[in-house]
């Protein structure tokens, strides 16, 4: 299906409801350009990059291929921007309003800017409206922390002062995945400019519209030129440059564990700071007395939902023997019923892959699970041609080696593994070299609080999943990453510690 024609554009029912016509308008319009010191600009090479619409394998629109030299200017004008006074001298109120202004401002456009993510990473609408409803919340948790930025004194012997000043980092680069832009925008840029820091942003090549359009909007809150730069372009061109950069003092990254693993080595260069935020095979293990009306849609939803491509994704569905059956059942019936489709369509449960590389690689997992002798239980289709879709797919009577049950697959695919007991779910639970979020459903509250606690993992949901709040700090164990985002953790990993100690 083409966007050319907004009016039928993601709809096939006839009471469907009119997507759009902004984002509509939006996604088409291009070339886009790079957002930097304040000003639109074109590459300085001049190069542009296809954004492919994962839904129909069509060209949307072409974006400006920003490398090092415009991480150079991003840079510079980042760094210019952190010291002048139009943003270093100004009060932690000031710093609040702009915030709260930006929240007010994203708060205004949600629809437009849902649309255009739906369209841009293929995500099921209501699912793309609902991560773009968190994003004002995490600008005004932030407007409030921009107020309580503070240091310590120290006791002394009564002629001398201690005392610690907690001040930003200076210029900010943040790196961020195709999976969840709404989230890792809001989550990278707005701690940052609490604490004072200026920001250079490289949204994902596979989706950079939602990014471009945001800074678009935020122009109307008048932030200082150059304290927001967006530098869209190829991970090896501008994300290696920034993540190199000398005059860079922390990354902020998103993605893939082999990519981490990179930026962590490019940092040695200036030893700038890093956050890392990677990727995950969550376990999600159901015991017998769950309550499975509530615990079997979970863990569909968990390695279904955004067609899998979650870090946190419940993609290791551990369910006890006892109801091993009657879950695989449940799951497996849900999963065949589930729509692959237009994101735009109201009646499409499941959207496409992001691209074709990510779909050949998910479609490679599922021949890589029968060839180790998994059992198919359902879906294993998967059909490119126009657009990049992949049916839920869930594996059974794997072993705790196969490559489908160790590693990221980043599509729509869970392996059902039968457990005997407690101990038993937790080993194999921890049985991986990730750690970003487990789930255990029970009614047992001893047994819950007992597991959460020895699974290794930066988030574990009792009776629940997917609940993240900006008040809470999220992040990895174990080769999932590195530091942790949101909540008072954010201001820290923002910010750095001055001691001033006077004598007088
Ligand atoms: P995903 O699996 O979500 O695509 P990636 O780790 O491949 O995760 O990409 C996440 C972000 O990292 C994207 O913005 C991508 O362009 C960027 N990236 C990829 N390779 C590099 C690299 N070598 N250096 C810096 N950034 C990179």
């Amino acid at each position: 299906m083409s966007r050319d024609d907004p009016e039928k554009a993601g709809t096939t029912a006839a009471s469907a409801p009119t997507i759009n016509p902004a984002a509509l308008a939006y996604v088409k319009a291009g070339p886009k350009q790079l957002y930097i010191d304040g000003k639109w600009t074109a590459a300085k090479s001049g190069e542009t990059f296809d954004v492919i619409d994962p839904s129909t394998a069509d060209v949307m629109v072409a974006v400006a291929t920003g490398d090092a030299a415009d991480i150079d200017l991003a840079v510079a004008a980042a760094r210019k921007a952190f010291r002048d006074p139009s943003w270093a001298r100004i009060s932690p109120h000031q710093r609040s309003r702009y915030l709260l202004t930006i929240a007010d401002i994203i708060e205004r456009n949600a629809d437009e800017l849902a649309v255009i993510q739906a369209i841009d990473i293929g995500m099921v609408l209501a699912q793309s409206r609902g991560l773009i409803a968190t994003m004002p919340d995490v600008f005004r948790y932030f407007a409030g922390a921009a107020t309580k930025v503070m240091g310590s004194t120290y006791p002394s012997d009564g002629s001398s002062l201690t005392y610690t000043l907690r001040e930003p980092l200076g210029v900010v680069g943040a790196i961020i995945p195709w999976n969840s832009p709404a989230f890792a925008f809001a989550w990278k840029v707005a701690p940052a400019l609490a604490c004072g820091n200026t920001v250079v942003l490289k949204p994902a090549e596979q989706a950079p519209l939602l990014p471009l359009r945001l800074a678009e909007l935020i122009e109307e809150a008048d932030l200082p030129p150059g304290v927001l730069n967006i530098v869209p372009g190829l991970g090896a061109g501008a994300g290696d440059a920034l993540a190199k950069h000398p005059g860079v003092n922390k990354i902020n990254f998103t993605g893939s564990t082999g990519v981490g693993k990179g930026i962590l080595a490019a940092s040695t260069g200036n030893l700038k700071k890093v956050t890392l935020e990677l990727g995950g095979k969550s376990p999600n293990i159901i015991f017998p007395d769950a309550d499975l009306s509530k615990a079997i849609p979970a863990a569909l939803m968990g390695f279904a939902a955004g067609a899998g491509q979650i870090c946190v994704a419940g993609t290791r569905i551990f369910v006890h023997e006892d109801v091993y059956g009657e879950v695989a059942a449940a799951i497996a019936q849900a999963a065949q019923g589930m729509k692959t489709g237009n994101p735009l369509d109201p009646g499409t449960d499941v959207g496409p892959i992001i691209s074709q590389k990510q779909f050949d690689r998910v479609s490679d997992y599922i021949k890589v699970g029968q060839d180790e002798g998994a059992t198919l239980r359902t879906g294993g289709q998967a059909h490119a041609g126009s657009g990049y879709f992949v049916q839920p797919t869930v594996f059974e009577d794997v072993t705790d080696q196969m490559r489908i049950v160790r590693e990221e697959i980043f599509g729509p695919v869970a392996a059902l593994i039968p457990f005997k007991d407690e101990n038993d779910a937790v080993f194999r639970a921890n049985d991986t070299e990730f750690g970003l979020a487990a789930a255990v459903w029970t009614k047992d509250i001893s047994r819950a609080h007992t597991v959460a606690r020895a699974l290794e993992a930066g988030t574990v949901w009792i009776n629940t999943i997917y609940e993240l709040d900006v008040m809470v700090p999220y992040g990895g164990y174990k080769m999932s990453g590195i530091g942790r985002e949101l909540g008072p953790e954010s201001i820290e990993a923002n910010t750095q510690l001055k001691t001033v100690v006077a004598r007088f």
